[in-house]
């Protein structure tokens, strides 16, 4: 259900002490949220599904920690939940990791330090995050001060464990789909019945009150030369769900990282303008990822604002990028961060995009390891800042 006018002030007065922000960053938000049209979902009001609903605790806390008090801290992490899954993706990111899985207690420790450290927004991912039995636990644990998502294939979702998910505080469900034919979903997905499932996981959350529902698809740039985004968009409409959430797919992996799949700076603005305009008609929700982080919206913020931990413990800047800087097993998490972020100032563009050759010619085994890591940053260049960074840090220095 769209937002009323009166939701939205309400959810926006709630917060009155953002007008002590710089006056750069109030005026990037108003600009930002016009290009969307908020849902009211169980009584939260949200713009999309990669920021806290507007009037939650960890909205405000976006208010306060990072807009107010100037927080250099992350906002935003992913956590492996699970090494397993019954899938086998061809873009896959985590082809190439490895290791022991973390256990319960270092993932429920692990999400806890970040949240302290100013993790707002939490992605659930894997391997299948349902398929970890704690899941429910993990959710209880980590819900109160920070907005939840969990990034699932659908498999094995049941009307219940979806119920007890969302009462532990799970609001953002989003079920990977990446194209409206069965086969070729499937031969995507490398497994029968990806798809059936998917469509049945969508249909379980949909009759579940009070959660958002996303589609995440990654699409290849034949899909979008080809026209078939726009069919396979025309497809997710009619599914009746919240949130279309999509990315292209990213030289994540040493197979990936040819040239002629990556898509084109023209292609990315194309998008970011298709984007701009369907928001502002449609029901569903349009959420590109690089529209979210490109120059004219947030920018990239790989290890700046953004953690990825995966199953194992590895943290890296961002599910994309091939390069670890420390275990959480067996360093403080708070260190690692550290360490990322001084070699990771934010930038207008996607980065694994930019430099996904100077990776590769490295000709190493990937994901990179820290010192490995460390060496090849310093000879790699930063752009300038995306807009809302501009106004964030005006002429401060993003690193410290
Ligand atoms: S490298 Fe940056 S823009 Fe690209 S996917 Fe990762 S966080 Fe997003």
């Amino acid at each position: 259900m769209k937002a009323s006018f009166f939701d939205i002030l309400k959810s926006i007065a709630a917060n009155p002490q953002i007008v002590l922000a710089r006056p750069g960053v109030n005026t990037f938000l108003v600009r930002y949220m016009q290009k969307f049209t908020p849902q009211k979902v169980g009584g939260k009001v949200v713009l999309h599904s990669h920021l806290p609903p507007l009037n939650s605790i960890a909205y405000k806390r976006f208010v306060d920690e990072h807009l107010l008090q100037q927080n250099h801290k992350p906002s935003h992490a992913q956590i492996g939940i699970t090494n397993v899954c019954k899938q086998n993706c061809a873009y896959c990111y985590n082809k190439g990791r490895s290791g022991t899985p973390m256990d319960t207690t270092t993932i429920i420790e692990t999400g806890k330090k970040l949240i302290d450290m100013g993790v707002f927004w939490l992605g659930f991912t894997g391997g299948e995050p349902l398929m970890n039995p704690d899941l429910v636990r993990i959710t209880k644990n980590l819900g109160d001060r920070c907005s939840l998502k969990c990034f699932s294939t659908g498999m094995d979702l049941t009307p219940k464990l979806a119920a007890e998910l969302r009462d532990a505080g799970l609001f953002y469900f989003s079920i990977s789909l990446d194209h409206y034919q069965e086969k070729v979903h499937d031969t995507i997905r490398g497994y029968r019945g990806a798809y059936r499932a998917a469509l049945q996981a969508i249909e379980i959350l949909k009759k579940l009150e009070n959660v958002h529902v996303s589609v995440s698809a990654v699409f290849n740039r034949s899909m979008f030369e080809n026209q078939d985004l726009i069919r396979f968009i025309r497809f997710i409409e009619n599914l009746d769900i919240h949130e279309l959430w999509l990315s292209e797919s990213k030289p994540a992996t040493a197979s990936l990282c040819r040239d002629e799949s990556i898509i084109t700076p023209e292609q990315r603005q194309s998008m970011v303008q298709f984007q701009d305009q369907y928001n502002k008609k449609a029901r569903m929700t349009l959420n590109y990822l690089n529209h979210f982080e490109g120059k004219e919206s947030f920018g990239c913020n790989a290890g700046h604002k953004m953690v990825y931990v995966d199953a194992y413990g590895e943290t890296s800047p961002c599910v994309f990028i091939p390069m670890t800087f420390g275990n959480v097993k067996t360093q403080p998490v708070e260190q690692i961060v550290s360490t990322m972020q001084a070699c990771f100032p934010s930038e207008d563009c996607c980065f694994i995009n930019k430099n996904y050759r100077t990776l590769a010619e490295l000709d190493q085994a990937l994901p990179l390891g820290p010192q490995q890591s460390i060496d090849v940053l310093k000879r790699i260049p930063f752009g300038p800042y995306g807009s809302f960074f501009k106004a964030f840090y005006g002429k401060a220095k993003a690193r410290q």
